[in-house]
């Protein structure tokens, strides 16, 4: 597992709560429409699709691909500092939503596009852990 950083940790809003705790439980969780059955991410409290407000927080399989990213090679400030250069990257879950997050244990030069890839969990304080993405075999 991945050593704690000096990163700002997000402040969960009473929408996000359940996503995080259930990175905290090592489980990425997505909203899925009752209605129409899709997934969705970031949290928000109707269905994109059809405009619900029935849903349920579900697992996901925590794989997805690279959609696309970049490696930040210039610290945003200076608690990013440890971490350049480090990959910064949308990645499309097998569910279908598209994640903000970062790609871990690779060299950054050898990230591509396509590349399948799937979640880890930083522990960033007692409460947090953040969803990152390690490659794996297709
Ligand atoms: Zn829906």
């Amino acid at each position: 597992m991945a050593q704690a950083s000096s990163r700002p940790v997000p402040v969960p809003s009473p929408r996000t709560q359940p996503f995080w705790d259930g990175c905290a439980r090592d489980e990425l969780l997505l909203q899925r429409c009752k209605s129409c059955h899709i997934y969705w991410h970031p949290p928000s409290p109707l269905c994109p699709n059809c405009l619900s407000n029935d849903y349920e927080w579900t697992p996901a399989s925590g794989r997805g691909t690279v959609y696309t990213f970049s490696v930040v090679h210039h610290a945003f400030g200076h608690a990013w500092e440890p971490l350049v250069p480090y990959v910064l990257a949308v990645i499309e879950l097998a569910e279908g939503p598209r994640m903000l997050s970062n790609v871990v244990d690779v060299p950054p030069d050898a990230v591509r596009i396509g590349m399948d890839v799937a979640v880890i969990f930083q522990p960033v304080s007692e409460t947090i852990s953040l969803p990152l993405f390690r490659p794996v075999a297709s």
